[in-house]
C-alpha cells in the first residue's frame, strides 16, 4: 500500500485489469491473499527489485523460486546473449539440452534419463502419465496442501480423512477425473498406509519439503516411510522437486533425506529464470516415453536454447560451496526473525532448508496443512504490508515459502532483519 492515489503501478494495473482476469497472469500475483494493490515491477538486479514508481525492495520471492543467483546475474545474461545470436529456437536437438541434462544428473544421480518441458505443470502431469502407464493403475495419491501445478488431476482438495474420494476444488475439473486423485495429510504415514491398502495407487506424489502451503518440513521418518510403503504397494514414488530442487541441498531431496524416488520433477531453478522444467528418473520408466515407448508427450519449445543456456549458467555457478554460503545466510535470516518475534512477544514459528524458508504466525511448529490453516493470517497480512512499506518484498500469501539468492549478501540479510524488526513492532500497536 503505497498510499499515493495515482501511482504508475496503479495506472498500469487499471489497464491490466481490463485485459487479464484479476489483472494478472497467475493468481497469487494479484495480492488477494494480503489485500491492497500489487506493485508493477520495472527491473531487478542482484537481491533487489524496483517498481515502476522507483521504490526499491529486497526481494525474498525471487520469481517464486527460480532466481537462485538473484536478478539479472551477469553469467546468465552473458550466456543468453551469446546463445540468442545463433537463433532462439529450432525444434531440432542442440548440445545445450545435453549439457543441462548432464549437469542435472551429475547432481541427482538417481535420474538416469529425463525429458525437458516448459513448466512445472507439464512436468508433474507427464510424470503421472508415465506412472499410470507403467503401473496400469489410475489412482494417484497427493498430500493436502501440496501444489503440483494446475493440471486437472492435481486440483483436488482433501476430504476429511484419507479414503475420502477427491472432489475437484476448481470448477471445470470433471468429477470422474477428480475421483482418481486421493489425498492424505502431510506427515501422516498411517493415512498413507490405509489409502494404499484401499486403492490401487499408481503413484504417490509429494513435495519433499512443502513450499506451497507455507513451509512445512517432513518428519524424519516420513519420507523413508513413504518409500517403504510405496514399494510394498507397487506404487511409484514421485518427488515433485520443482521448488526444492537445487534449493534444499546441492543435490535436492535425495541428498538431504537419503530417500530415492522413482520419478522426479524439476523446474524453477533449472531454468535460471526462463521457462524450463523436467521430469525424469529410472531408465526403465523413462523409456516408456515416446518415441522410445508409447507414452505420448511433446513440446514445440521444449529444450529451448535460451532456456537451456540460462539453466546451464545457473547450475554451473551454483557450486556446493556457493549453495552452502546461501544456505548459511538463509539460516541467519531465519534465526534472526525468530529472535525478533520472541522479543516482540509475537507467536511465530519459522524454518529453513538450504535456501528455502518460511514462517507462520503461530506458536507451535507446523506439520501439516491443517496446522498451517490455524496460523494468524491477519497478522501475516499486516506484517506483509509493513515489510513492503519498509522495502522488503515477501510472498503476498501466508501460504507460500520464501527464498534466498546468492546475490543476497550478509549486509542485505542484516538490512532485511532491521526492517522486519521494525515491521514486527508495528504488529503490536
Ligand atoms: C511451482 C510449482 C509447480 C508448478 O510449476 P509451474 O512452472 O508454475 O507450472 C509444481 N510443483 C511445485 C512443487 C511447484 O512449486
Amino acid at each position: 500500500m503505497t498510499g499515493a492515489t495515482d501511482t504508475a503501478s496503479r495506472q498500469i494495473m487499471a489497464r491490466a485489469r481490463e485485459l487479464f482476469p484479476g489483472g494478472v497472469n497467475s493468481p497469487v500475483r494479484a495480492f488477494r491473499g494480503v489485500g491492497g494493490e500489487p506493485f508493477v515491477v520495472e527491473r531487478g538486479e542482484g537481491s533487489r527489485i524496483w517498481d515502476v514508481d522507483g521504490r526499491e525492495y529486497i526481494d525474498f520471492v525471487l520469481s517464486w523460486g527460480p532466481l537462485v543467483l538473484g536478478h539479472a546475474p551477469p553469467a546468465v545474461l552473458a550466456a543468453l546473449d551469446e546463445t540468442m545470436r545463433r537463433g532462439t529456437s529450432f525444434g531440432i536437438p542442440t548440445e545445450l539440452e545435453v549439457r543441462l541434462a548432464e549437469l542435472i544428473v551429475e547432481r541427482m544421480p538417481h535420474i538416469d534419463m529425463l525429458r525437458f518441458v516448459s513448466s512445472g505443470t507439464e512436468a508433474t502431469m507427464s510424470a503421472i502419465r508415465v506412472a499410470r502407464a507403467v503401473t496400469r493403475r489410475d489412482v494417484i495419491l497427493k498430500f493436502d496442501g501440496c501444489y503440483h501445478g494446475h493440471a486437472d488431476s492435481f486440483l483436488v482438495k482433501a476430504g476429511s480423512g484419507v479414503a475420502t474420494l477427491g472432489l475437484p476444488n476448481s470448477p471445470g475439473v470433471p468429477d470422474a477425473l477428480a475421483r482418481l486423485t486421493i489425498t492424505a495429510p502431510f506427515n501422516d504415514l498411517d493415512a498413507v498406509e490405509r489409502a494404499l491398502e484401499e486403492h490401487d495407487v499408481a503413484a504417490v506424489i509429494i513435495e519433499p519439503v512443502v513450499g506451497n502451503a507455507g513451509f512445512i518440513p517432513p518428519d524424519p521418518q516420513f519420507l523413508p516411510g513413504l518409500r517403504a510403503l510405496t514399494e510394498r504397494a507397487g506404487a511409484l514414488l514421485v518427488f515433485d522437486e520443482v521448488m526444492t530442487g537445487f534449493r534444499i541441498a546441492y543435490g535436492g531431496a535425495r541428498e538431504r533425506f537419503g530417500v530415492v524416488p522413482d520419478l522426479t520433477t524439476l523446474g524453477k531453478v533449472i531454468g535460471g529464470g526462463l521457462p524450463v522444467a523436467a521430469y525424469g528418473g529410472r531408465r526403465d520408466l523413462m523409456e516408456a516415453v515416446a518415441p522410445s515407448g508409447p507414452v505420448y508427450q511433446a513440446g514445440t519449445l521444449s529444450g529451448n536454447p535460451l532456456a537451456m543456456a540460462a539453466g546451464i549458467a545457473t547450475l554451473q555457478a551454483l557450486t556446493p560451496a556457493l549453495h552452502d554460503t546461501v544456505a548459511r545466510r538463509t539460516s541467519t535470516l531465519v534465526r534472526g526473525l525468530v529472535e525478533i518475534a520472541a522479543r516482540h512477544r509475537i507467536p511465530f514459528t519459522a524454518d529453513v532448508a538450504g535456501s528455502m524458508w518460511g514462517f507462520f504466525f503461530r506458536a507451535e511448529p507446523v506439520r501439516s496443512y491443517t496446522d498451517a490453516k490455524t496460523a494468524d493470517v491477519e497478522a501475516f497480512r499486516r506484517f506483509f504490508h509493513a515489510a513492503l512499506q519498509r522495502g522488503v518484498y515477501l510472498a503476498p500469501s501466508a501460504f507460500e515459502a520464501a527464498f534466498m539468492s546468492a546475490a543476497h549478501s550478509d549486509s542485505d540479510v542484516a538490512a532485511a532483519l532491521e526492517r522486519l524488526d521494525d515491521a514486527m513492532g508495528q504488529l503490536r500497536s
